[in-house]
């Protein structure tokens, strides 16, 4: 089917990807026949990043909106006896520590195949344009 759209047969080491991820989805637009070891590739970084994201509870895609919240309660302070303020920022600090280690870890394990991913989406649709050009 999308051999006869492109007009071209499909060299065998090639796979046919599902641009939006969805593999009933075979409008044309959506299709892009990709070489398959960059294809098997993509899928398998992927993965990692699913993985990463189902151990973290974070997503890729809000990498870029971290925060490390870095308030103290001043409120305890001033009308706490000493030891509670202490022991709650303690608290507080060691809360945030593991958050911000967290982070720290879940960014430094996506970033790289996030730009990687990027990467192979732009050889694909520069291949997609190419495949879409009638000759
Ligand atoms: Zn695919």
């Amino acid at each position: 089917m999308y051999e006869r759209h492109l007009g071209v047969k499909i060299p065998a080491d090639y796979d046919v990807h599902h641009i939006d991820e969805n593999r009933n989805n075979h409008e044309f637009n959506n299709l892009v026949s990709v070489p398959r070891g960059i294809h098997r590739y993509y899928h398998l970084l992927k993965g990692k990043i699913f993985e990463a994201e189902d151990l973290y509870g974070f997503k890729s895609s809000d990498i870029e909106y971290f925060k490390i919240d870095g308030r103290f309660n001043f409120q305890e302070y001033v009308s706490g006896d000493y030891e509670t303020w202490f022991n709650g920022t303690r608290r507080e600090f060691e809360v945030l520590c593991n958050y911000q280690c967290k982070v720290a870890s879940f960014i430094s394990i996506v970033t790289p195949i996030v730009h990687v991913l990027k990467d192979i989406e732009l050889q694909m649709s520069a291949l997609k344009i190419l495949q879409n050009a009638k000759p």
